[in-house]
This record gives structure tokens, sequence and C-alpha cells, in this order.
């Protein structure tokens, strides 16, 4: 019902990730290098090795203790 040409893809809700050192830009899931290593995750640019982000995963609430 919605003739927009405003693009094929309408998700505008994806976290766009910016390279401040060759200014790439893409959604994080989508053209980023996703390198994780255990509980961390480095997010390094594909198009000149930058780090953009780099976070661990231990903020989720693990339930199990051991
Ligand atoms: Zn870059």
């Amino acid at each position: 019902m919605n003739a927009d040409a405003s693009g094929p893809r309408s998700s505008r809700g994806k976290s766009v990730l910016f390279c401040a050192q060759c200014s790439f830009e893409n959604p994080v899931s989508e053209g980023w290098l996703v390198v994780s290593d255990g509980s961390e995750r480095t997010i390094v640019c594909p198009e000149c090795g930058h780090v953009a982000d780099h976070r661990t995963e231990r903020s989720a609430p693990a339930p199990r203790a051991d």
C-alpha cells in the first residue's frame, strides 16, 4: 500500500557503525569484521583495520551459578 519511493529497504532501525579512521559506515551486522573471543567482541573495520568497537558480553545476566 505504501507507494513511497524511498528505497527497497525501509528498515532504518539498524544501528550503523562509523569508522573514525576512514569514514566507513555500515550496520554492525553487515560488512564489519566481527571478532568474537570468548565473552568479548571486537568490531574491526574491513577497510583499514581500525577497531571501531570493543565490548564484552558479560552484561548479559547469567542465571547459572557454577
Ligand atoms: Zn576504517
